[in-house]
């Protein structure tokens, strides 16, 4: 997660917390700020409701007070007669103009207990004593009572108070008046209000049954709404009771307890009031002054926060940073180191390690730039191992890399500090030098040629290789540094074909030459593909018994512009670049094609002899192709012999060993060529597959005059003899020579004395005069 993420978050939760504890804070504190306005609002309205009870009771009792002042009525009491003279009708209609008292009774009771008037009836004159226990107290012990009470058909104010003449009672004035004239006065203070009557009042109450609500008498009937009173019937033993406050639905309730003169409880004023037409104003300004305190703190504290935040995440944006530059610096050292690794790889060659032809070339225009300004000399050595393609065919690519490492260290050895060594590829190296007189550059070819004469050991083998050198400098051979190149190139060819471990310098001649190599080629080429060549054969002759006992195919070129042209001057170019394996096998297929047309014409013509360029030996692809052409031409391989110089076969005696083998498994017969030339060591010779040995023409051409010759050749016959192979000798062109070899025991005789390579037409007549 992201830390501005988890910073937001932790500002959230935090916020989210103090949101929540701020709200039931408030809540809290409006609840209780209610509280105290509604236990406000109930204790008001219980005063009210006292202070008008006071009122009226007092008012009650100063009727009665007044009353019992009145001359007049003590008078009739005292007189004891015309006690229908006591009106009081008028008094009580001034009260109802007057004052607030309405509904106001009174009675007066005369000292025996006569109620001797009343105005509620016109009845007078009962005693009262039996029934008013409250009147008979009174004038038994003259006293002012002035209770409220619940009597037969109301709950009432009353005030009994006795009347004195000459401080002896004469009787009682008692004023009642309806309690419920409270509730209407309660009622316009906004006050619902049930007064309800004790249940112990019950039996006493002679009233409608309706005006009881479950027992309970409800004293101000009239003045109460139906719904009031099913409001309070949903819970009447709680409202009975509401202290100091209930508040259910709409309504505050509360209630005001009346207690009789024992202090029992009598009546319950039930006082409801709509809680909306209370004001809570104040309240709501703290509240709103309690919220904004709220939002200051939050934001207070947010602020503070905010400026924690930004500076420790600057701070921590800034090691951020810090650490970020460290990485790109180390990445950027990375990327530098490999960017110098990658510009090593690009101009040195992977191998060697030596600069490659891309860092040379550039070495060597910044030479001939120098030596241009100062005059001076460039010289440019082109190398190419000789043999080196054989060695990397025979032995595979491993040795010829090993190979090519080993003579890098040697090259480097004797280079001086100054000069590059650079690989161009394959086996060819280029040395640059500067400032070195022509004399010098012999001495230094000389070296060079000297280090490769020791040999290469590789795994445990020894191997042999040798330079071609062409040397070519500034300015005489060329200005620019392809010129150098290509000279020095030319020179090399030169060095290869003057026999190879040697150096040339170049001279302009050489250009011609090369151009020449390059014509040839292509037309080698195009006269292998337009079947320019053609096989000659020439007999082999057993002299003994005058018989042909075959033919060497030999092949020549027919060139379209030139006319014949011989082996000697294309067939070493054709191997060196490496067309000879498409020559032997073309030629190979001709001779044995010609061979088994003759044996179709019964023509006798003995072994087919085929010459195998010694690059063949290390193609692997020759036995499968000579193969092939046994299998698909048919000829029986009894006729075949396959022909290898000497030399060739000295050079890798293990590797010849293998692909010789093979030949003789086909049951093909194997001579090898040039004998005497290639100092074969007997022990090997012993153990190469070979059938027969072709003395050299170089020995031949003396004999019988040089002793020499002689001496090789009868040494030739008799190790032939011994080792129980086959003889033959070529080059054979005087009688002499013939009688000789004859003489010595070689019988197989090839040369111009019989015949020289012949068509095949020439060939043709050649075997059937010779039959
Ligand atoms: P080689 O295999 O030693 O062949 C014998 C060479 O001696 C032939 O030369 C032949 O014409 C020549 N010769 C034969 N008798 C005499 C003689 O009495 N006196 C003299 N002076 N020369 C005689 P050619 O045909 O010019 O071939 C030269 C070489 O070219 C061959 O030497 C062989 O190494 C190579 N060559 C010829 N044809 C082929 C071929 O088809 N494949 C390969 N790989 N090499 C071939
Ligand atoms: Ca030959
Ligand atoms: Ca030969």
């Amino acid at each position: 997660m992201q830390l501005q993420y988890k910073i937001f978050l932790t500002a959230l939760f935090f916020t989210l917390i103090y949101i929540y504890s701020s709200f039931s804070y408030i809540s809290h504190v409006k609840q209780r700020l209610s509280d105290e306005k509604y236990k406000e609002v109930v204790y008001n309205i219980g005063n009210e409701v006292k202070t008008l009870i006071e009122e009226k009771k007092e008012a009650i009792l100063l009727l009665s007070l007044a009353l019992s002042e009145s001359d007049h009525i003590k008078n009739i009491l005292l007189q004891k007669k015309d006690f229908h003279q006591i009106n009081l009708q008028a008094f009580s209609h001034k009260l109802k103009k007057y004052s607030s008292l309405h509904n106001v009774w009174f009675q007066i009771v005369a000292l025996d207990g006569t109620s001797v008037y009343r105005s509620w009836t016109s009845k007078s004159g009962d005693n009262v004593i039996e029934i008013r226990d409250d009147i008979a107290k009174v004038l038994q012990n003259p006293h002012v009572f002035s209770p409220i009470s619940v009597g037969k058909f109301d709950m009432t104010f009353k005030s009994i108070v006795p009347i004195f003449v000459h401080k002896r009672c004469i009787g009682v004035v008692e004023t009642i008046a309806k309690f419920n004239s409270i509730s209407r006065k309660i009622d316009t203070l906004g006050w619902k209000n049930v007064l309800l009557v004790d249940k112990r009042y019950k039996k006493q109450l002679h009233v409608d049954k309706k005006m009881f609500l479950d027992g309970y008498y409800i004293a101000n009937y009239t003045n109460v709404s139906k719904d009031t009173l099913a409001f309070i019937a949903q819970d009447l033993q709680s409202y009975k009771e509401a202290f100091p406050y209930k508040i259910k639905e709409k309504y505050l309730v509360t209630t005001y307890i009346l207690k009789d003169i024992n202090n029992k409880k009598m009546a319950y004023f039930i006082l409801l009031k709509e809680k909306d037409s209370i004001t809570f104003t104040e309240i709501k300004v703290q509240m709103k002054a309690l919220v904004a305190i709220f939002v200051l703190i939050y934001m207070g504290i947010a602020l503070f926060a905010y400026y924690i935040y930004v500076f420790y995440y600057k701070k921590f944006v800034q090691q951020q940073q810090s650490i970020l530059e460290e990485k790109v610096a180390s990445k950027t050292k990375e990327l530098e180191a490999k960017s110098l690794k990658l510009k090593y790889q690009a101009e040195h060659d992977t191998l060697t390690q030596l600069p490659n032809r891309f860092l040379f070339l550039d070495r060597l225009k910044q030479a001939l730039e120098e030596a241009y300004r100062n005059n001076t000399r460039v010289t440019v050595f082109f190398l190419d191992l000789d043999r080196f393609k054989e060695i990397n065919d025979t032995y595979g690519h491993e040795v010829g890399d090993r190979l090519l490492e080993l003579v890098t260290k040697r090259l480097l050895q004797y280079r001086r500090a100054e000069d590059t060594i650079a690989r161009l590829g394959g086996d060819e190296f280029t040395l640059l030098l500067e400032n070195v007189k022509q004399k010098d550059s012999i001495k230094i070819a000389n070296q060079i040629l000297q280090s490769m004469k020791k040999p290469f050991i590789i795994n445990g083998v020894k191997h042999y290789t040798t330079f071609s050198i062409g040397i070519s400098s500034y300015p005489e051979d060329g200005r620019t540094y392809e010129e150098l190149l290509r000279n020095a190139d030319t020179a090399m060819y030169k060095a290869k074909e003057s026999g190879k471990n040697n150096y040339h310098f170049y001279n302009v001649a050489m250009t011609e030459l090369a151009m020449e190599r390059l014509k040839l080629e292509k037309e080698l080429r195009s006269a292998l593909k337009n079947g320019e060549f053609e096989a000659y054969f020439q007999p082999k002759i057993d002299a003994m018994h005058k018989k042909v006992v075959g033919l060497e195919a030999l092949i020549r070129w027919k060139h379209p512009h030139k006319g014949m042209i011989f082996p000697d001057s294309f067939i070493p170019f054709a191997e060196e670049i490496g067309l000879i394996a498409s020559i032997d096998n073309m030629m190979m297929k001709l001779s044995m094609q010609q061979v088994l047309q003759w044996h179709e014409k019964q023509i006798e013509c003995g072994k087919i002899s085929i010459n195998l360029s010694a690059r063949q030996l290390t193609s692997k692809n020759y036995i499968n192709e000579l193969e092939t052409a046994v299998r698909e031409i048919g000829l029986d391989p009894r006729y075949i012999e396959i022909e290898i110089t000497e030399t060739h076969i000295m050079e890798n005696p293990e590797y010849a060993m293998e692909i010789l083998h093979k030949i003789r498994a086909l049951g093909i017969s194997i001579s090898i060529d040039d004998f005497g030339t290639g100092y074969s060591s007997l022990s090997y010779l012993k153990k190469l597959p070979v059938t027969k040995l072709k003395i050299d023409r170089s020995f031949v051409v003396e004999l019988p005059y040089d002793k020499d010759d002689v001496a090789i050749v009868k040494t030739i016959i008799s190790l032939a003899k011994n080792l129980g192979l086959e003889l033959i000798a070529e080059g054979v062109e005087r009688k002499e020579q013939v009688d000789f070899l004859v003489q010595e025991g070689c019988y197989d005789i090839q040369g111009y004395y019989f015949s020289k390579p012949l068509s095949k037409e020439d060939c043709e007549k050649f075997l059937k005069t010779f039959e």
